[in-house]
């Protein structure tokens, strides 16, 4: 015991995630409603869970990355839930991006067996989960963050505790805030030069050379010239990671008007039934303008 990793959800940054912990060495047992991704981590050494009281009773340390609070709900405290199967010491980490009232929810029931937990949202996208580059963003206990400290560093580079449990949350609001607004900026910007006529792709090079630089135009930028809205980072899902941060604005009576307008673009673009595009399709509500 001691270096059993459960992890539960497999998808696009779950996966590579989970294989990067292979690299360094943990057993993993994993867990996802997706056979096929469950198979592809088997053939690349991790046990497949029968059940998540079983991942629960063989883990020392839980990790989840899932869509949202109702699935991260459902595999914490939901009827067949991780729940059933934990003991007093073991550690149970959420890398999802939901709201914070959930995450101390769960940290407030779990406490009560003698299980810590933290949230830990990442931020770097596919390219970072691939890459064990992940900015990491932590809210717990102290010794909580310093006992996944080893785990974290096998998954991303910047590695943060940001304070008590739910602000990890926060801080990842706080992140897809000002990556939304840059995005906006850049596709405000491509949107102009395209009607006058200016070459996006000289555009783009020439912005990198000066203060506009940005992951926005470097990254989103070039999927938006190539016009590959292949997720990446789907629609549907930063349009709940602007619920989450216009809802924890409101509950500071805050109104943040760039990030309700940018709310009022995803959601546009869900209606249209493009909610599995990648974000940078978020071009398309002006061009359609
Ligand atoms: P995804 O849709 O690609 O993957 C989600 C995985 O969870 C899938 O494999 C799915 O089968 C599994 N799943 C769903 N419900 C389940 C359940 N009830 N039990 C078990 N497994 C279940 O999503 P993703 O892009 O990997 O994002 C996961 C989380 O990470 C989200 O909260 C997202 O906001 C956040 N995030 C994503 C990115 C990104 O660039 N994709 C970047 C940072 C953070």
């Amino acid at each position: 015991m001691g270096n059993n990793i459960g992890f539960i959800g497999l998808g696009i940054m779950g996966k590579p995630m989970a294989v990067n912990l292979i690299r360094a060495g943990y057993q993993l047992s994993v867990y996802d409603i997706n056979q096929d991704a469950l198979n592809d981590l088997a053939q690349r050494g991790a046990v497949i869970a029968k059940s998540l009281q079983d991942l629960a009773a063989n883990s020392d340390i839980i990790i989840s990355i899932l869509p949202d609070s109702p699935q991260v709900k459902e595999v914490t405290m939901g009827k067949d839930g991780l729940l059933a199967g934990l003991s007093s010491g073991k550690l149970f980490i959420d890398m999802s991006t939901i709201d914070a009232a959930t995450e101390i929810e769960i940290h407030e029931t779990f406490r009560q067996i003698g299980v810590d937990t933290l949230d830990a949202p990442v931020s770097g996208g596919q390219p970072g989960a691939e890459s064990a580059s992940l900015s990491i963003m932590a809210g717990g206990s102290k010794a909580a963050f310093e006992r996944a400290v080893p785990v974290f560093q096998a998954l991303g580079k910047r590695i943060s505790h940001m304070g008590d449990i739910g602000s990890g949350q926060i801080t990842k609001s706080c992140s897809q805030i000002a990556t939304a607004l840059a995005t906006q900026g850049v596709i405000e910007a491509f949107t102009l030069a395209k009607k006058a006529g200016v070459d996006l792709v000289k555009v783009r090079e020439a912005l990198l050379g000066g203060f506009a630089e940005s992951k926005a135009l470097s990254i989103t930028g070039d999927k938006i010239i190539r016009e590959d809205f292949s997720p990446g980072f789907k629609l549907k899902l930063y349009t709940k990671d602007l619920r989450i941060a216009q809802n924890a604005a409101s509950s500071y009576s805050l109104s943040l008007p760039g990030t309700q307008l940018m709310f009022q673009e995803m959601e546009t673009l869900l209606q249209a039934g493009k909610g599995e595009l990648d974000f940078s399709a978020l071009i398309q509500v002006l061009e359609n303008n």
